[in-house]
């Protein structure tokens, strides 16, 4: 498992809600929470570890060694939304890259913990801007995507330089096509159902 960087096609696939969670999922869990913290995130979504379903981590203090700021949500949904707050955001899938996003400032998300059990948060600060964060990758959407023009206008150069690293390390065999990403993505969703 690791961390797949823009433009991977699994940051822009629609992924499928969990079916089952089990020992092999809470592994997958496990896994995420130490890359996330290794790359000093604070969020990880599943689609960032080109699994295409809908989970993600957060801690929103980025430090390992305390499970009760670690937090699972499965098949999210955000039920809610009030009012509006711009703040910076990043994303591992980004390094380096910050701008200022608006989001809503509460959100009610409603989801399932790791032990199967529904939960329902009224969040709002960090909180509710990294579930909102990370929901959207579910979807598929990046912040980027969220940006005012002018503000996406400035962050271009940089997209253009992941992109062009990317296809180089396609290029050269250290990532595979987008193909064959792609397929995996597909026959990941149909193996699960
Ligand atoms: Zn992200």
């Amino acid at each position: 498992m690791e961390i797949v960087h823009y433009p991977h096609p699994a940051l822009r696939w629609k992924s499928s809600d969990v079916r089952q969670i089990d020992a092999n999922l809470r592994k997958t869990v496990r896994e995420m929470f130490d890359l996330m913290y290794a790359a000093k995130g604070i969020g990880l979504a599943a689609n960032q570890v080109a699994l295409p379903l809908r989970l993600f981590i957060v801690n929103p203090t980025g430090e390992a060694g305390q499970p009760e700021e670690e937090h699972v949500f499965i098949n999210p949904v955000i039920t809610n939304r009030k009012g509006a707050e711009i703040g910076e955001e990043g994303c591992l899938s980004l390094p380096g890259l910050y701008s200022d996003v608006r989001r809503a400032e509460t959100i009610v998300v409603d989801a399932f913990d790791i032990d199967g059990q529904p939960i329902r948060a009224t969040l709002s600060e960090l909180p509710a801007r990294l579930v909102q964060h990370e929901t959207d990758h579910l979807d598929g959407v990046l912040f980027i995507d969220r940006l005012e023009e002018s503000l996406r206008r400035e962050v271009d150069a940089k997209l253009t330089d992941f992109e062009t690293r990317f296809r180089k390390q396609q290029a050269a065999g250290e990532i595979p096509h987008d193909e064959e990403l792609l397929e995996r993505l597909k026959s990941f969703g149909e193996s699960a159902a």
